[in-house]
């Protein structure tokens, strides 16, 4: 069954009050910058620090009671292992997390802090989702991925609905991309609330699958792509995502990580917001043009704000 603005509206309802209503917030350096009307919607300010606190928040209070007894499995490269970890205390729920070996120290303590145990695999040798069903067959937990789910989706979506609803219809709506589930649910809301708006997926130079996946009308799948937008290393979209973005989407663009610093330093220096390297994807696009905005009325998400304090040191400094 596929996922509907219902299902976005019915999330806003399970994750009110426990999810944050975030801050939009506006740069008059940044618009005069490229000529536009931006409004960012600040998911570093979420809980756990990105948007995936929304999927994983009414992805959980979605399940019965003996499932959430048992307890949920979830795999990712971090913002949706924080996400569920955090979700879960919160909601009483205890929590596996299947982490690559190599995932950014600061969201493997984030992860663990929120009382998750940790199981890790090897990014360039296993296979994450085989890895992570052995253990929740074994253990009888709920498996919640990171983006190809309805109930995540309808979750991501919350963030665009609330923007909309905060500063009004929008032509231009410019959206983060690794497997999709952001993308797909800010589709949902945005369709629903701003119907001409046109919606942009912005994804790392280094992997354009969702490009190749629009422009082939299939799911295109890469090798794990080496980019420093590390909440985006994903290889393909996902069943649920890809139909919704290829129906809604005008198209999909991509952003270097050398523009990705770029961003980085303007939000840190002019807006005085830490936004990691994936969550400046879609802000790229806008500094960039890649996406025709000048005169418009444009949505950026900034998706997450978990970065290393050394990490975006280093990258400020280069
Ligand atoms: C997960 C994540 C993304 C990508 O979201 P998808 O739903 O997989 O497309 C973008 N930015 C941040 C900060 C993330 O954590």
């Amino acid at each position: 069954m596929s996922v509907t603005f219902a299902d976005v509206e019915a999330a806003a309802e399970r994750i009110r009050g426990i999810a944050h209503r975030t801050p939009v917030l506006t740069s008059r350096t940044a618009d005069a910058r490229t000529g536009a009307t931006l409004f960012f919607k600040a998911e570093p300010l979420q809980r756990a620090g990105a948007f995936k606190f929304r999927g994983a928040c009414n992805a959980i209070a979605a399940l019965s009671p003996e499932q959430r007894q048992r307890g949920v499995l979830a795999f990712s490269s971090g913002n949706h292992a924080q996400a569920i970890a955090y979700a879960g205390a919160l909601q009483g729920v205890p929590t596996v997390i299947v982490m690559p070996h190599d995932a950014p120290a600061i969201k493997v303590a984030a992860t663990r802090g929120y009382g998750a145990e940790i199981v890790t695999y090897d990014r360039y040798k296993e296979d994450r989702e085989a890895v992570s069903r052995g253990i929740a067959e074994a253990r009888g937990l709920s498996m919640i991925p990171p983006y190809d789910h309805p109930d995540v989706i309808a979750g991501q979506g919350t963030a665009v609905k609330e923007l909309i609803e905060e500063v009004g219809p929008l032509d231009v709506l410019l959206v983060c991309l690794g497997g999709g589930g952001l993308l797909a649910g800010s589709c949902l809301a945005a369709r629903a609330l701003s119907p001409e708006v046109a919606i942009w997926g912005v994804e790392p130079e280094a992997g354009n699958d969702g490009q190749q996946s629009l422009a082939k009308g299939e799911v295109v799948r890469i090798p794990v792509p080496v980019s420093i937008a590390d909440g985006a290393l994903t290889t393909h979209l996902g069943q649920h995502t890809f139909p919704i973005i290829q129906r809604e989407a005008a198209g999909i663009v991509t952003a270097t990580d050398a523009q990705l610093v770029s961003a980085m330093r303007f939000f840190v220096e002019r807006m005085k917001l830490v936004v990691e390297p994936t969550g400046c994807l879609a802000a790229a696009a806008a500094f960039e043009g890649a996406v025709p905005v000048q005169g418009k009325r444009v949505g950026v998400i900034l998706s997450g704000g978990n970065v290393d304090p050394a990490a975006l040191g280093r990258h400020l400094a280069a």
